[in-house]
């Protein structure tokens, strides 16, 4: 049985007085799903103390070193992360793929570190427009995974979460259909082996109030991971609740 988790992506946008907002508006009740919340780095430690108040509630971060110190100007480790109450980790997010160059070789790294100190990486994978257009969907997922799958043990997969995200729907209003997304969310728990099961796997990209419920009722989909829609405190617990 998967419990279903909603993430919030903030992205590099809001500030502290947004951040207090936020939580004075976000409404948990009726909520079932478990929440994680991964603001900007600075405003992790103000949502743990909200977590630390709230059930089924996480805070989580939107990335982190592949290295744990040293001369990295500008970095954040998975340690510092722990310090700050962190659970969750989002890992190559389709922004940091195409805009700051990360491989799936380096994201695979990063899931490991993340892993190895306690953090529960959301590892996000999904094609671009063209890749669906030349009909690759389904190869470009399966080497984003086998990155991964290569430098680690197969049940290790079990203490993470995947995020299905195709990059044309990220914030463009453009969504999968329900029925095209459970294909590839069945498609990647069939690939990620006999854990599979076990695994939530959320579907992310253009996710609002109007759509989720649709996309909530597919076998294999386990919750949303919200980018834009997140930064609204009840448009988000609306999302939560229909998970
Ligand atoms: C995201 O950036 O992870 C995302 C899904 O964004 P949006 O919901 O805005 O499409």
């Amino acid at each position: 049985m998967r419990i279903p988790l909603v993430a919030a992506n903030w992205k590099m946008n809001g500030n502290k007085a947004f951040a207090e907002r936020f939580f004075s508006d976000f409404d948990l009740q009726a909520i079932a799903a478990h929440v994680v919340v991964c603001p900007p780095f600075p405003y992790i430690p103000l949502v743990s103390q909200v977590a630390e108040d709230r059930e089924r509630f996480s805070v989580g971060a939107q990335n982190l070193s592949q290295e744990s110190s040293g001369a990295y100007t500008g970095e954040i480790s998975a340690e510092m992360l722990l310090d700050w109450n962190a659970r969750y980790v989002i890992i190559g997010h389709s922004e940091r793929r195409s805009l700051y160059g990360e491989t799936s070789e380096l994201v695979a790294k990063k899931f490991v570190v993340a892993q190895q100190a306690g953090l529960i990486p959301i590892l996000c994978v999904g094609e671009t427009l063209q890749e669906r257009e030349q009909e690759r969907t389904l190869e470009v997922i399966a080497n984003q995974l086998k990155a991964v799958s290569d430098i680690i043990e197969s049940d290790t997969w079990k203490h993470s979460v995947v995020a299905y995200e195709p990059v044309w729907a990220i914030g463009t209003g453009k969504t999968a259909t329900p029925e095209e997304a459970q294909d590839v969310h069945q498609f990647i728990r069939g690939e990620l082996g006999n854990v599979g099961e076990q695994i939530q796997i959320l579907y992310g990209g253009s996710v609002k109030s109007a759509n989720a419920s649709a996309l909530f009722a597919q076998a294999d989909i386990d919750g949303a991971l919200v980018g834009g829609a997140s930064l609204d405190a009840k448009e988000f617990a609306a999302i939560c609740r229909a998970a």
